[in-house]
């Protein structure tokens, strides 16, 4: 179930895809969010410099896994604007995050970058439930979705 404290931090990572795309970055963006509410980390997409694994939701694992007592990562929560990749989803997983829940999904992404043309990566897409156990998800929330289908479409019409 989404509710209103969730649209806030999902409305969050949207605006932090948008930022990346305004760097020349792929449209993803994820926060941190503690059990209390608190916003600990926020990070986009930084792909453009050619590693391409330089996923904000790995870095957010990254960085609970450096700042965060394992009880305090298992009640923390992760918003992103898109769906976890499996690397991402396996990185929330080995740290021991807690909810995770998306704009967009996985599923939606590939039917979009297919609509433009974009060829499959190499990574399959996998549901988060496909590659981690025992993580409640949910999503995706139809209206922020089509936000993130443009930012997508602004993306791969501009530069490819
Ligand atoms: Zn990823």
């Amino acid at each position: 179930m989404i509710n209103d404290t969730d649209l806030k931090h999902l409305r969050r990572c949207v605006q932090l895809a948008k930022e990346a795309l305004e760097v020349g970055d792929e449209p993803f963006g994820s926060i941190l969010v503690s059990a209390d509410g608190e916003v600990l980390a926020e990070d986009h997409n930084h792909v453009s410099g050619g590693d391409h694994t330089q996923h904000p939701e790995f870095a957010l694992a990254r960085w609970a896994a450096n700042n965060l007592p394992k009880e305090e990562r298992a009640k923390a929560t992760v918003y992103t604007s898109g769906e976890h990749c499996p690397m991402c989803a396996a990185a929330h997983g080995w740290v021991g995050l807690g909810r995770i829940v998306y704009a967009s999904s996985s599923k939606q992404l590939v039917q979009w970058l297919s609509e433009l043309g974009v060829p499959a990566s190499r990574v399959r897409n996998l549901p988060i439930q496909d590659v981690i156990r025992d993580t409640v998800v949910d999503g995706p929330v139809p209206e922020l979705a089509e936000e993130v289908r443009e930012l997508h479409r602004q993306f791969h019409t501009k530069k490819h």
